[in-house]
């Protein structure tokens, strides 16, 4: 199947006089007839359905399709982009290991990895995803168990070398996690160029109405995790009778240990309905993923041209500096572009409040038209220097391209620059 077709149909094929729409099982916990049975479903989790904090069949219905969008052998569902981030690693990584981490990332994550983290004694190794190889290899220690990038980065723009990545990750036999919100399964599929985990902040695009927060884990089933490194996956885990989750799930080992361990434990499962709404904004993935590209590509060529901004970042756009991986790795750019008002902070914060179309919100990738300025808003907490390195200048604006007819959001663009000339 093709992936607009994936979009609609997979996760959920109803058999006959069942509901053509994907149910919403509200429900906290499942029946069964004998107390036996559910000490076997204690046993073998997989086994059947026992309590909404680790499976739901409505989310797991999405998670069947996101699976399948991805290329994956399994997906789990969190109840926000932060949370699969956080158990990504937290799968991998304990008090007392290291991960290296692109400095061009959400905000959000910075402060994740920065301060939250490493309270629990989880360092992240900064390298600038430009560098080259022997630099990012030199970034290395003993304790290092993953590699973290944004395909896309938020706010930044920067493309991701994927097959880079990838490379010097598998070199010191440790997986790629790439965090894919930006692009989603439409415009990138990570798996393809070595990736071995896939998050996304399902709160953006693949919601893409703004109606639920939400996120996912995507496993490709393609890391070895039997080489020594990650003895958590290859010998009995205590708190579930002995289970060798390698010996016992094969290649989904990393998704059902997530699920088993982490899921069990930190509880960041979504609700039923959140996953139901998920459902509707995936079924349209395809067509407004491909929207998107067509408004944002106009949107840019404007920007390109108008005399009010200094810089725009737009890997779509043939001066860019991440044209050539957007034209390697994505099928499109995207629908978000970065760009320095001129005027600096207080050009772009005239700009920002003037605009009557876009709404100023801390939320991108929706399917109206809304705009932040990183700086004051999502990046405060980033010091002058961690702004610079996650390419952020005080005048830098993010522009989410709506679905609107692309002549009005340039019309409110007009309106924006006019007050931003003062
Ligand atoms: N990853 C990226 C690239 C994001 O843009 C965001 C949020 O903006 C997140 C992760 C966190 O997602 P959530 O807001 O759903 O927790």
């Amino acid at each position: 199947m093709k992936i607009e077709t994936k979009c609609l149909h997979a996760g959920y094929t109803p058999g006959n006089a069942q509901p053509r729409v994907v149910p919403i099982v509200q429900s906290t916990t499942y029946v069964y007839d004998s107390t036996e049975e559910v000490a076997s479903v204690f046993d073998e989790p997989t086994k059947s359905l026992i309590y909404s904090r680790f499976a739901n069949p409505t989310v797991m219905v999405v998670e069947a399709k996101i699976a399948e969008l991805e290329g994956g052998v399994g997906a789990m569902c969190t109840s926000s982009g932060q949370a699969a981030t956080l158990l990504s690693l937290l799968n991998l990584c304990s008090a007392g290991d290291s991960f290296v981490s692109t400095t061009a990332i959400y905000g959000g994550t910075v402060n994740l990895f920065s301060i939250t983290l490493k309270r629990l004694g989880i360092e992240c190794i900064y390298v600038d995803q430009d560098a080259g190889e022997a630099e990012i290899h030199a970034a290395f220690k003993a304790n290092t168990k993953a590699v973290f990038g944004e395909t896309l980065a938020n706010p930044a723009l920067k493309v991701l070398d994927i097959e880079k990545f990838a490379r010097i990750a598998h070199a010191h036999r440790v997986p790629l996690i790439v965090d894919s919100t930006f692009a989603t399964p439409v415009l990138c599929k990570p798996f393809e160029f070595g990736a071995d985990i896939v998050v996304h902040s399902t709160s953006k695009y693949m919601d893409g109405h703004a109606v639920q927060v939400g996120g996912v884990i995507v496993d490709s089933g393609n890391f070895d995790w039997t080489s020594g490194d990650f003895p958590d996956f290859t010998e009995p885990d205590p708190s579930y009778h002995g289970i060798d989750y390698v010996g016992t799930y094969g290649k989904a080992a990393y998704i059902i240990k997530a699920r088993m361990q982490l899921m069990r434990d930190f509880g960041v499962y979504p609700a039923a309905h959140s996953a139901f709404l998920l459902n509707l904004g995936l079924e349209t993935l395809a067509v407004r993923m491909k929207q998107y590209c067509v408004n944002a590509q106009i949107v840019a060529e404007y920007l390109a041209a108008c005399d009010c901004v200094e810089k725009i970042i737009y890997p779509g756009l043939p001066g860019d500096a991440g044209y050539a991986l957007a034209q390697k790795y994505l099928k499109g750019a995207s629908g978000v572009i970065s760009f320095i008002v001129k005027g600096g902070r207080e050009g772009a914060v005239r700009f920002m409040n003037a605009l009557e179309l876009a709404s100023n919100e801390v939320h991108v990738a929706d399917i109206r038209t809304c705009v932040l300025h990183p700086a004051s808003e999502t990046h405060r907490q980033l010091t002058e220097e961690q702004l610079a390195a996650a390419g952020i200048d005080p005048g830098m604006v993010r522009f989410s391209v709506g679905l609107e007819h692309v002549e009005d959001i340039i019309a409110d663009l007009e309106i924006g620059f006019k007050a931003a000339r003062g």
